[in-house]
């Protein structure tokens, strides 16, 4: 008999899905090789879709949410993995059909966890989270494309939300020019303190317009879709990028084949939950030379697991600015 801990659990019952905080001990938690003390969680947008019952991203109930966590090993049935070591997990199906990080524990497959690097404490690899690790993927994404700093300005969209913040301050930490677009001009302030050099409203950039527009920009990470996505591929320069990690304004991409068909423009999909473990390895690598801890510091929201039920509505509704990091172990 083990002892109970506590978690976040989204149940259905005919078409109702609940959220409930329960009790619950290691038999119950699903299969793996290695066990986690889980220290922190993530609030992320798809944790936002989870948590208000959005269709599609709990695939089997009862189900504990969180797609993301950092902890300390308790006990690992691989030699890969000793107890006491601080590990990440992002995705692989966390919250979507194995139970999450919205949980004192977790067990999980070793071949799915990754060591954090000695510079990252657990707090910072939440504060980073899916949302940040995404934003590395997306600049990743540009960089092997081939966009240096000195092809022009890189544009990002929904600046003020996880990915966008975090991708704003690795882009300027790394040199290059970076325009912000957010539909929060009261936060510019914080945006320009994370590196951008320049703020847009993103309503220059959220209507339909025309297939082909001024070339402005040598990159993008989009975070946003939609029509916007469209209008920034119609505005990027002749053999530039964009990366497309997100859906905040909608999923369509209501546009035409001209900027890849006329200027070379590539599209790059970028996509952190089935990412391969030496894309992963990559990126926190990265992440621990090239992310600056004081702005990181700047985006964290602190939370408890209680208030996350609460803060989910918020982030879907583009009220979160920056990254809200859940202490698991503290109570409100
Ligand atoms: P956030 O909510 O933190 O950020 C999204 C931002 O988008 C908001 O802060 C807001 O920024 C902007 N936004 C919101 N609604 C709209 C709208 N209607 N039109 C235009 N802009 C809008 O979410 P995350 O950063 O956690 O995630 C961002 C997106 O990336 C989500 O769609 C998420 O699902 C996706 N994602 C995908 C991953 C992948 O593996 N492909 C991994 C992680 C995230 P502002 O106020 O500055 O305009």
């Amino acid at each position: 008999m083990t002892d109970k801990f506590r978690a976040l659990m989204i149940d259905k019952e005919e078409d109702e899905q609940s959220v409930n905080f329960v009790e619950i001990s290691e038999d119950e938690l699903m299969e793996g090789n290695v066990l986690v003390e889980v220290t922190h969680s993530s609030l992320n947008y798809k944790d936002g879709l989870a948590l208000t019952g959005a269709p599609g991203v709990v695939k089997s109930f009862p189900m504990i949410a969180g797609i993301d966590f950092s902890g300390i090993v308790k006990d690992s049935e691989d030699e890969k993995f000793s107890h006491g070591d601080r590990v990440v997990l992002n995705g692989y199906g966390l919250s979507e059909n194995h139970f999450g990080g919205y949980s004192e524990r977790a067990r999980v497959k070793s071949d799915h966890l990754l060591k954090l690097p000695d510079n990252i404490s657990n707090k910072q690899a939440m504060a980073i989270g899916t949302a940040g690790y995404t934003a590395m993927l997306c600049v990743l994404g540009l960089e092997d494309w081939g966009i240096k700093p000195e092809d022009g300005e890189i544009l990002v969209t929904g600046a003020s939300g996880g990915v966008g913040s975090v991708a704003v301050s690795i882009l300027s930490t790394l040199g290059f020019q970076v325009v912000a677009s957010t539909g929060r001009l009261n936060e510019t302030e914080y945006l320009t303190g994370l590196g951008a050099t320049s703020v847009i409203d993103r309503s220059e950039l959220s209507e339909p317009s025309r297939p082909l527009g001024k070339e402005i920009w040598a990159g993008a990470v989009d975070s946003v879709g939609s029509q916007t996505l469209v209008n920034t591929l119609a505005q990027i320069k002749y053999g530039g990028a964009v990366s497309a990690c997100g859906l905040a304004q909608g999923m369509d991409l209501p546009g035409t084949v001209i900027p890849f068909i006329l200027r070379g423009v590539a599209l790059i999909g970028i996509d952190s939950v089935m990412a391969p473990m030496d894309k992963r390895e990559r990126a926190w690598e990265r992440l621990s030379n090239d992310l600056d801890t004081a702005k990181l510091e700047e985006m964290i929201v602190d939370s408890t697991l209680e208030n996350i039920p609460n803060l989910a509505h918020k982030i879907l509704a583009g009220k979160v600015r920056g990254r809200v990091v859940v202490n698991i172990l503290e109570n409100n």
